[in-house]
């Protein structure tokens, strides 16, 4: 039987670089899916291309196995929900609980995208970056929500379509230690160089956790697991 091939969603971000790295270690065939949605920074879709050329110059093993690069143009989901990523407002919590950085049916949106273009690049599994440990309540990150996805796409397409979500347990600190064990000292510096995960799109300095406004909700997180993924190797 032929590899495995998946399909990774691929923003550029941190987690999704990791769940990127994850991928290429196992299966023989991965792709890549960029979803440009009208964000408010435009700086993630410039780090997504970045963060593949340089795996590819990086890890030439990884490079051989890295296929096509989709970006998909989703506009529509800018115009039907005004949240803090792409509109200009503040981040806060709203009424329903959920930050105004919640895009109402992104991830639905990004799924089922994902599944049309595997099943027409032949390609068995989507691999996503999706996490409920740390992650601000998105109820459309939660993992019974993929297990749904899956079953919905998988009766849509008539074929199955597993979506492998290796961050779902998992907090920031430990996405850091899992990018060193799959790919050293290099892929963490290559992480914390090149991949975009500040929400408002701050890239004037670089800190050790990488580059980011410190302050936003992403930069937080991703601040705060540095320093414990840190503070363990000590
Ligand atoms: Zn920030």
């Amino acid at each position: 039987m032929a590899d495995p091939s998946a399909l990774v969603l691929f923003s550029g971000g941190q987690d999704s670089t990791a769940c990127l790295a994850w991928a290429l270690q196992r299966y023989g065939r991965v792709e890549t899916v960029g979803f440009d949605y009208g964000q408010r920074h435009r700086i993630e879709l410039e780090c997504r291309l970045r963060v593949i050329a340089e795996i590819r110059r990086r890890f030439p093993e990884w490079g051989a196995r890295l296929g096509e690069d989709h970006l998909i143009d989703l506009g529509v989901l800018g115009q039907i929900s005004d949240t803090a990523l792409t509109r200009d407002r503040a981040i806060e919590f709203e009424a329903s609980g959920l930050p105004s950085t919640f895009v109402p049916g992104r991830n639905l949106a990004f799924l089922t995208f994902a599944g049309a273009i595997a099943y027409r690049r032949g390609l068995d599994r989507l691999v996503g970056g999706m996490c409920e440990t740390d992650y601000s309540g998105y109820p459309d990150c939660r993992q019974t929500t993929m297990t749904a996805m899956s079953e919905a796409l998988g009766l849509g397409l008539d074929r199955p379509v597993p979506i492998d979500t290796p961050l779902m347990r998992i907090d920031k600190a430990a996405t850091w230690k899992l990018a060193e064990d799959l790919g050293g000292a290099d892929l963490v510096d290559l992480i914390v160089e090149e991949t975009h995960t500040c929400y408002f799109g701050e890239r004037g300095e670089l800190h050790d956790w990488g580059y980011g406004c410190g302050a936003c909700p992403a930069c937080e997180l991703r601040a705060k697991g540095w320093r414990e993924y840190r503070a363990a190797k000590s």
